[in-house]
């Protein structure tokens, strides 16, 4: 703990004494463009990793990046997202899954987690698409390898997920809202972005589109078994 006050104490005299005039700007009203969904991993900084300020991201963080489907249950999430998109008018939603997601092998290991972590293992059934997909089409995986597939593929059932919400739907319907699906290597601080739409395993077209949203940012595409997909350089 001393290390955290210390830190709080280090903020108030640096960081906020510099950005006095962006803390008295965002005291009047918060603006956000971008929502983040990502896991509550301490290894994930969301505004370090963009490169944003406060007051720039409207984050979810939860155990695995999880969106549970619209009607399956009333917790933050939907809150969270209908203040989002509605009250906050946000275009764009970023779920970004991350490499060596503790959630992930739990999900791939569900039986381990009954008896000390129920309601981890309760929550995880959000995700049971992903589990789904990963043993009915990913036989030959393991390891790391069968991992990376999990949290990819999981990243695109929550994208689906994110779907099933009337907001969403409508926006995305109106052109109003765009969905991303991201996942971040922890050891080479690379971003991958995957094509939003599963198994668009499609023509080449579709990989330029995601290059074109991108504004040329990416700059080599490869195959995996979602389909295109893009790094962010
Ligand atoms: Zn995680």
């Amino acid at each position: 703990m001393r290390k955290i006050i210390k830190g709080v104490h280090e903020f108030q005299t640096n960081y906020f004494n510099t950005h006095r005039e962006l803390f008295e700007r965002l005291s009047e009203g918060q603006h956000p463009r971008i929502l983040f969904i990502t896991c509550s991993d301490s290894r994930i900084d969301p505004n370090l990793l963009t490169q944003t300020e406060p007051g720039e991201l409207f984050i979810i963080r939860n155990v695995g990046n999880i969106i549970p489907p619209y009607g399956a249950t009333t917790g933050a999430e939907g809150a969270a997202i209908e203040y989002a998109v509605e009250a906050l008018g946000i275009k764009h939603i970023i779920v970004c899954g991350h490499s060596h997601c503790g959630a992930m092998k739990g999900l791939l290991q569900p039986s381990k987690l009954t008896d000390k972590m129920p309601l981890v293992y309760d929550w995880l059934k959000y995700a049971e698409g992903t589990r789904r997909i990963i043993q009915e089409n990913y036989q030959d995986y393991e390891g790391d390898a069968l991992l990376n597939a999990a949290i990819e593929e999981n990243v695109l059932t929550q994208i689906e997920n994110l779907r099933s919400y009337p907001v969403i739907h409508s926006k995305l319907y109106k052109g109003q809202l765009e969905l991303h699906a991201w996942v971040y290597k922890i050891e080479t601080g690379g971003v991958y972005v995957y094509s939003a739409e599963r198994c668009s395993i499609k023509a080449d077209h579709e990989e330029e589109e995601i290059e074109k949203n991108l504004q040329g940012a990416a700059s080599h595409a490869f195959m995996n078994g979602n389909g295109k997909v893009s790094s962010l350089h």
